[in-house]
């Protein structure tokens, strides 16, 4: 049968020598780039290849730690003129760390600027940060559930308890329609599902905010929706054990495959690839300038170091 995009799914045979085992714990972004294709998810969370961080991911980067700050603030403060002091700072410390290095200079530096500018710009259209009222405990928080035997877990941007109860997600690039829409809305949805779980049943609202887009999007939160996420989290935890257990994945071609760091090895894309996480298919992807994490077993983290590669973008 073919994906929503078209194109015929294709399960290929892994060497697992090299490949950690799959986390216990899964995150929205986790889920969302296994379903996109548990291929590229493979190479990425269980080999641990990465790639260097792109400018989109570094404004991303920048432009949340800016709001966290922003919001640590006495609400009196939560200005344009003091965002943009702070991410100035932030922007500066970042550029300046090795792995983002490449991006401190030229036209990536400029790149990484102009985004950060157009998300920060167009996030002081989008509300007034001096007029909501937060807790530092519901910014950038960690959410832990158990959902239905499976382990969940995540990071939030934002919980607000006023006018209504409602959990926000920043997002610095455009805004998508149809399929990454739904795939954005079901992700932070996951969020309200692990929050409503226990004693707290307060999440009523999910939001994404795209920020240079200015545009806000927002889903009531209902037992219809949690429980469809939470099937969601289910079948893709039994989908990643049994790929786990067959040493099949499968791989979903589609036009993201142009942006796959992976491509040069994928043998949905080359004919002649020899199996992925052989030593010749492992040697091909350092060559192409990836790095393996050393340590990919340890990833319990929810996916964000892992995720350089802008599958969330
Ligand atoms: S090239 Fe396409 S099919 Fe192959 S791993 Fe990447 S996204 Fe998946």
């Amino acid at each position: 049968m073919n994906n929503q995009n078209g194109y015929q799914p294709i399960s290929v045979e892994v060497d697992m020598t090299q490949a950690s085992s799959p986390s216990q714990r899964l995150s929205p972004t986790q889920i969302s780039a296994f379903r996109k294709c548990g291929l590229r998810y493979w190479f990425s969370y269980l080999l641990g290849w990465r790639e260097p961080p792109t400018p989109a991911l570094a404004a991303g980067t920048i432009v949340h730690d800016t709001l966290e700050a922003l919001f640590g603030l006495p609400a009196t403060d939560r200005d344009f003129a003091n965002a943009w002091t702070i991410m100035g700072t932030i922007g500066k410390e970042l550029l300046l760390k090795p792995e983002y290095e490449h991006l401190g200079r030229g036209a990536n530096r400029d790149d990484v600027r102009k985004r950060a500018d157009a998300a920060l710009t167009g996030y002081f259209n989008l509300e007034k940060p001096n007029e909501i009222e937060i807790s530092h405990a519901d910014l950038e928080t960690d959410v832990d559930a158990t959902l239905s035997g499976v382990f969940f877990h995540g990071r939030l941007d934002r919980r607000t308890r006023k006018p209504i109860d409602r959990v926000t997600d920043y997002k610095t690039g455009k805004k998508p329609s149809g399929a990454p829409l739904d795939d954005y809305v079901q992700q932070v949805m996951f969020y309200a599902a692990a929050i409503n779980n226990g004693n707290d049943p307060g999440v009523e609202e999910v939001e994404l905010l795209f920020l240079p887009d200015k545009q806000a999007v927002r889903r009531p939160v209902y037992p219809a929706a949690i429980s469809r996420v939470t099937d969601v989290l289910m079948q893709t935890r039994s989908d990643i054990d049994n790929a786990n257990q067959s040493s099949k994945w499968l791989a979903q071609p589609s036009r993201l495959c142009n942006y796959c760091p992976f491509k040069p090895v994928c043998p949905t894309q080359q004919k002649t690839a020899p199996i992925p996480g052989s030593s010749a298919s492992q040697n091909m992807l350092s060559q192409t300038g990836l790095q393996r994490k050393s340590a990919p077993v340890a990833n319990e983290n929810g996916g964000a170091e892992f995720l350089p590669m802008e599958l969330n973008d």
